[in-house]
């Protein structure tokens, strides 16, 4: 998108629209529909593109959709990302199993996510979490996990 010349409408238009849908998708708002325009879009823009910019920018598009399909299904259908990448999909949670209560996360977090009584299990109120990880990172026990 960022290369295209823009002396091409499917090229200067279509990247950008290609650009916008991926988003879209990411952010947990893509339908099953979309995977079926984001292909058919993608075919245009290579087979109508004047260079060779445009007759290839598509190509990571359709071949993640080749060969990680079901990573798509699940953003558009339960909207998950399978592989932990998708800010707007994550969710931080705490295994209450695993937290030993020792406050160090609620401490951490810049928005006072996290509470619990100290020695106690705590949790993440997903309301009010911006999703920053810094819990995460700082938990020593395995007990926060994105699902
Ligand atoms: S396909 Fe080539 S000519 Fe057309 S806008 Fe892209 S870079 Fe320019
Ligand atoms: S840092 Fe880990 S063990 Fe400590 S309270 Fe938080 S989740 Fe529980
Ligand atoms: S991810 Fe960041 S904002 Fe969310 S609970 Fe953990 S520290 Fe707080």
């Amino acid at each position: 998108m960022e290369e295209s010349c823009g002396k091409c409408a499917p090229c200067r238009i279509g990247n950008k629209r290609l650009h916008e849908l991926l988003d879209h998708i990411t952010k947990g708002k893509g339908t099953p529909a979309d995977l079926d325009r984001l292909k058919n879009m993608s075919i245009v823009i290579k087979d109508t593109s004047l260079c060779g910019l445009g007759q290839s920018s598509p190509n990571p598009v359709l071949s993640t959709l080749e060969n990680f399909r079901e990573e798509y299904e699940s953003h558009v259908t339960i909207k998950k990302c399978p592989a932990g990448q998708c800010r707007d999909l994550m969710e931080y949670f705490i295994i209450a199993e695993n937290c030993v209560g020792c406050t160090a996360c609620a401490r951490v977090c810049p928005v006072n996510a996290i509470t619990g009584e100290r020695k106690e299990p705590h949790s993440i109120n997903p309301e009010i979490c911006i999703k920053c990880g810094a819990c995460k990172e700082k938990c020593k026990f395995d007990a926060i996990i994105i699902r």
